[in-house]
């Protein structure tokens, strides 16, 4: 059977850039009218960039029907050139967003939180751009603990979600600054979540089980 082709991006946007300059993109798929938007985040944390496999999968796979699809592969451009958590400031990019932000930890150390809230280019564009989109659902991998986060938000879309894809649940610690607990806040309604990954790279296939449940989940 010949493999289905991709689909055909609605556009591409340069949401800005990093530190260092290296441009962050975020590809939309199915219909931009749609009232259930899905955003997909490859990557926040630099040396943890198995998810960045998924986000691509994810842009070969045609949206269901009355949805709306945003890929951003690699939220952290510097820091998985760098092979760092942090972003090239040195600031840990989900500690820096504003809902609960407070200053953690000192520069050059695993959760440097930033000067202050939103002081990164990253963490900034990814604002302005969530702000816009108001996505019903959002899904940020991390890795390796293999369990997706209760991050708030509809625990039995994130449940069924773990399901799919054969990781447990459980509630980790909410760190102030998260993005996730910045959307579930300030998009009322709305789930956004995390979901830790195993460590190492994924197969093709396993990535394609990964992207093709968060279409299902929307
Ligand atoms: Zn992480």
């Amino acid at each position: 059977m010949p493999a289905a082709r991709p689909p055909v991006p609605v556009q591409t946007l340069t949401l800005g850039r990093s530190v260092q300059g290296r441009p962050i993109t975020a590809v939309e798929f199915g219909d931009p009218s749609a009232e259930r938007k899905l955003v997909v985040v490859g990557c926040i944390h630099g040396n943890e960039p198995a998810g960045i496999a998924i986000a691509r999968q994810l842009e070969r796979l045609t949206p269901p029907a009355g949805t709306d699809v945003w890929v951003i592969e690699n939220l952290n451009p510097d820091g998985v050139a760098a092979n760092t958590r942090q972003n090239a400031g040195g600031v840990d990019l989900n500690r820096n967003f504003p809902y609960g932000w407070q200053p953690l930890e000192s520069p050059g150390a695993l959760m440097y939180s930033g000067p202050d809230s939103l002081s990164e280019p990253e963490t900034k564009l990814a604002v302005d751009f969530l702000d816009k989109v108001r996505p019903t659902v959002s899904i940020w991998y991390h890795q390796h603990l293999d369990l997706v986060d209760l991050s708030g938000g509809d625990a039995s879309l994130e449940q069924r979600y773990a399901a799919m894809v054969g990781l447990k649940t459980e509630q980790l610690q909410r760190y102030p600054g998260s993005v996730t607990s910045w959307e579930n806040h300030a998009f009322p309604g709305s789930t956004a979540f995390v979901v830790e990954l195993p460590a190492g790279s994924l197969s093709d296939a396993a990535a394609n089980t990964y992207a093709a449940a968060a279409l299902k989940i929307l």
